[in-house]
């Protein structure tokens, strides 16, 4: 097989340091991919005076896959964030977020649900603004959200081909439609429009409030969950908690010409250069991967050291309560995949 060559940016905080484990475990696990790696997000500012470079951008354009550490996004002020430019600028609407239980003897046993949110639209396009002088006690501010019918029924569309590819039995649209009757009104509509395309999967709607809560009560009920932008946000980093936390937590940011996979963390700034950052959230991702480019081999067989490393608990890292370091782990998993 011919190696594939992907565009990988390390990023920000402990992203360096996850990439390197990251990379160590996709060679030693014999991964047919080439590595063009770029800079971006607050490292790229400061030394190319540019958070998202030009050089960064073609690479993408050419590989069309990027493996992406976490980017630090400063608050309130500053630029916005890169990762949602990429997301825009490669119009990767899909943000595709499996949980899977790893670590046995948590709350909840085999938990194994998987969240496709809406990554173009909704609040997150930011379109806001002041309304009022600065200064002014009535000042506002004022967000847009933004729900288009293609939106809608192209992420409709994709949970559904994605149940049916990986088996699964259902597809759960959660939304506000009862208050938001329009924005939320048009996507519900969408969504069953296009669920009467693919009677051979289950379908429900149902409100996202309550859907967090029976997230929590009753996580088994659920399959495959769809939403706009940022309910899925929100839900996802809830989905996340079932299984443990945002160590094990893939991403994969899905679009007809390109994709982007990334750990859900953030950079991780308070415990950034100590060499302790659990790289699993971004290897994970690495095997969305490796499933994209149909080497879902590897990435089994990556997904099967990850698994027999973590229960027998002899190299976990801080975050799970152990005391391996980053780099104890990555020889850990090496030495698990045989
Ligand atoms: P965070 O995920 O970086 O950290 C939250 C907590 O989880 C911290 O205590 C951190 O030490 C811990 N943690 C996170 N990842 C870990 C890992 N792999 N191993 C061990 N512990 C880990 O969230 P935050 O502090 O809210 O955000 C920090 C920065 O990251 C912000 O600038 C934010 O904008 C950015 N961010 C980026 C992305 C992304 O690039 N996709 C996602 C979320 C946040």
């Amino acid at each position: 097989m011919s190696a594939q060559t992907i565009t990988v940016i390390p990023g920000d905080g402990i992203g360096p340091e996850v990439t390197e484990a990251t990379l160590a475990v996709l060679k030693a696990a014999g991964a047919a991919l080439e590595f063009d790696e770029r800079l971006g997000g607050v490292t790229a500012l400061e030394r190319l005076g540019n958070p998202l470079p030009d050089e960064t951008l073609d690479s993408i354009r050419t590989n069309r896959i990027v493996l992406k550490g976490p980017l630090t996004t400063p608050s309130g002020t500053g630029f916005r964030s890169i990762n949602v430019a990429i997301r825009k600028e490669f119009d990767l609407y899909a943000n595709v977020r499996p949980v899977r239980t790893i670590v046995p003897g948590g709350r909840y046993e085999d938990i194994d649900l998987v969240l496709i949110r809406e990554n173009t639209e909704g609040l997150y396009v930011g379109v806001e603004h002041y309304i009022g002088m600065e200064g002014d006690p009535r000042a506002a501010a004022e967000s847009v959200m933004i729900v288009t019918r293609f939106g809608a029924e192209r992420i409709s569309r994709y949970a559904f081909e994605y149940a049916r590819r990986h088996g699964r039995r259902k597809v759960t649209l959660a939304h506000k439609a009862n208050i938001l009757k329009y924005t939320q009104g048009l996507f519900l509509e969408a969504a069953e429009g296009v669920a009467k395309e693919y009677p051979d999967i289950q379908w429900e709607d149902r409100i996202i409030d309550a859907t967090a809560m029976q997230l929590v009560l009753d996580p088994y009920r659920f399959d495959v969950l769809v939403m706009e932008n940022m309910f899925g946000d929100i839900l996802s980093d809830l989905m996340a908690g079932l299984v443990g936390g945002l160590g094990f937590a893939p991403a994969g940011n899905i679009g007809d010409q390109g994709a982007m996979f990334e750990a859900v963390h953030g950079s991780a700034p308070d415990i950034a250069g100590k060499g302790i950052a659990n790289p699993t959230g971004l290897l994970l991702s690495a095997c969305m991967l490796l499933d994209y480019v149909d080497q879902s081999d590897v990435a089994g067989r990556i997904r099967a050291a990850v698994d027999r490393v973590v229960r027998a608990g002899t190299a976990r890292t801080v975050d799970l309560g152990g005391s391996a370091t980053t780099r104890e782990y990555t020889l850990a998993l090496v030495a698990a995949l045989g």
